[in-house]
């Protein structure tokens, strides 16, 4: 029987097993942490009941996933659920872009800049699925949708502010530059209105969804699919040296792949590995909030994600400032709300609210008080509901998993060339260039969140390399 190990239990490590497990081979999870799920873990951390996404929070990436969709985890528990509004982008003064899944909803909430909103994004919703079969796999590949991809691709290469430029409210142009922002890059920079392209489609087509009981249980349903087909997981389990089997699956960051397995590997493998870079990173705030956030806008008290940092030119300077390696002032913020989909994260009237704000890679100050500024900003009397926090810093969330380097959450700098080549250029950049070795994290296509596809694209190159 073929044997299989994969190492790292994230959402794209459970992917690839469970791939792997369904055609038959004899698969293990070896897993660093106590825990399984990397970016998809939950816990109360600092009010009894108050239940926290520790990383991943929303999930558009999540719910679009043509491997997911596939699995049918509604099986094993997985519930998606959706706020009344996707996302809401406040600006001073009580405005706000906001997003809702009903695209109808959401031109008319823009007012003049709505016809062109829908120019965009209704036919990208429309072919929302042959989209993402395409975009959700290595880029350099024989397209099943020509046409289509091209028109996205041609556009997903400008830069965010370029392609704003056809709006002329700030709430418009804030709504889209906060999608953008995911990419954590300067918004000038070519390829960032791309992930302001994909927020917006999968928005409009599937919604931005959080998972009942926290995002743990969409690792806890994979989990599960993997026992039914007989995988096995063991936690606590740093994989140091090259694990034997016929196929080694690497849900890690290319700097792992290399301490680990970079004697194995050719050159024209190691040395793309060896000039990786990492992201900026993120500073993390998990607040407990008595009453929620009073958000000065009405549309922000219903969204499950608030884009906070004001104007697309202030978001651009946020980010910036924060690629030249200095914490700006004023940084962009990203909030969850996730309990007003999924009440039972609460505790009576307290309930978590999630943030974290883009930093220098490796930032050691603390940041807390900037993001309570910013949020304070659109909501006043924030403040005074908080009733306890818990912050991870950059040095906190690589001790938590050993992927996020310098606090990089994404998997690696999602510069245009890194976005594009990733982490290697090769129509197969998830082989190692070693019979039987791959790599499936983040850092693969189509790179940062979750929806398993890196897992899931490996997989299916090992069963076919067999
Ligand atoms: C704070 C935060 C917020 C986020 N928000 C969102 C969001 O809202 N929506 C979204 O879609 N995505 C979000 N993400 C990103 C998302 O969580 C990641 O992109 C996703 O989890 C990547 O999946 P992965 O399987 O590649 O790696 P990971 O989930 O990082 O899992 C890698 C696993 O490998 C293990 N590992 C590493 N090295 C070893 C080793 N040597 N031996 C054994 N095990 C090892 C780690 O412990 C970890 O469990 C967020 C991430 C963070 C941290």
């Amino acid at each position: 029987m073929t044997s299989a190990v994969v190492v790292g239990s994230g959402p794209n490590g459970l992917s690839a097993a469970v791939v792997l497990a369904r055609a038959g081979v004899d698969v293990t999870v070896l897993e660093a942490e106590d825990e399984i799920g990397g970016g998809t873990r939950s816990a109360e951390l600092n009010v009894p009941g108050v239940l926290h996404d520790i990383c991943s929070a929303a999930h558009p990436t999540g719910v679009a996933s043509p491997f997911f969709q596939s699995l049918g985890l509604e099986r094993h528990g997985l519930e998606w659920l959706f706020p009344e509004v996707d996302a809401v982008h406040p600006l001073d003064g009580g405005r706000a872009g906001v997003l809702f899944q009903d695209l109808d909803r959401t031109v008319e909430a823009l007012g003049v800049d709505g016809p062109a909103w829908r120019r965009l994004y209704e036919p990208l919703a429309r072919h929302c699925d042959e989209l993402t079969s395409e975009i959700f796999g290595p880029l350099i590949h024989v397209p099943r949708h020509p046409l289509l991809l091209a028109g996205f691709g041609l556009r997903a290469l400008l830069p965010a502010t370029v392609i704003a430029r056809r709006w002329e409210t700030d709430e418009a142009r804030a709504l889209f530059a906060g999608m953008a922002a995911h990419a954590v890059q300067p918004l000038q920079r070519p390829t960032t209105g791309g992930l302001g392209l994909m927020f917006g489609m999968t928005g409009h087509a599937y919604g931005w969804p959080v998972a009942k009981g926290g995002s743990q249980a969409i690792s806890a349903a994979l989990a599960a699919d993997l026992a039914e087909h007989g995988g096995r997981i063991e936690t606590g389990h740093r994989v140091t040296e090259l694990p034997e089997a016929d196929i080694v699956m690497f849900d890690t960051s290319p700097h792992t792949v290399l301490q680990v397995a970079g004697h194995r590997l050719p050159s024209r493998v190691s040395k793309p590995l060896t000039k990786w870079r990492t992201g900026p990173g993120i500073f993390k705030v998990d607040f407990a909030v008595e009453g929620g956030v009073p958000w000065a806008n009405e549309w922000a008290r219903k969204a499950g994600t608030v884009h906070v940092g004001g104007t697309l030119e202030e978001v651009n300077a946020a980010e910036n400032h924060v690629h030249a390696g200095r914490m700006p002032e004023r940084p962009f913020v990203l909030l969850c709300q996730q309990y007003l989909a999924d009440p039972g994260r609460s505790a009576g009237d307290v309930h978590p609210v999630w943030s974290y704000a883009h930093v220098p890679t490796g930032h050691t100050g603390d940041v807390t008080e900037a993001i309570v500024a910013q949020i304070e900003r659109f909501a006043p009397g924030f403040r005074d509901r908080v009733v306890a926090q818990t912050v991870s810093g950059p040095a906190q969330l690589e001790a938590h998993n050993a992927n996020y380097l310098g606090g990089d959450i994404a998997g690696g700098s999602n510069d245009p060339w890194q976005l594009v080549m990733r982490p290697r250029m090769s129509p197969n950049p998830y082989s190692l260039g070693v019979k039987g070795l791959y790599i499936c994290s983040a850092s693969t296509p189509p790179g940062g969140g979750v929806h398993g596809m890196g897992g899931y694209n490996a997989a299916t190159h090992a069963l076919r390399e067999l």
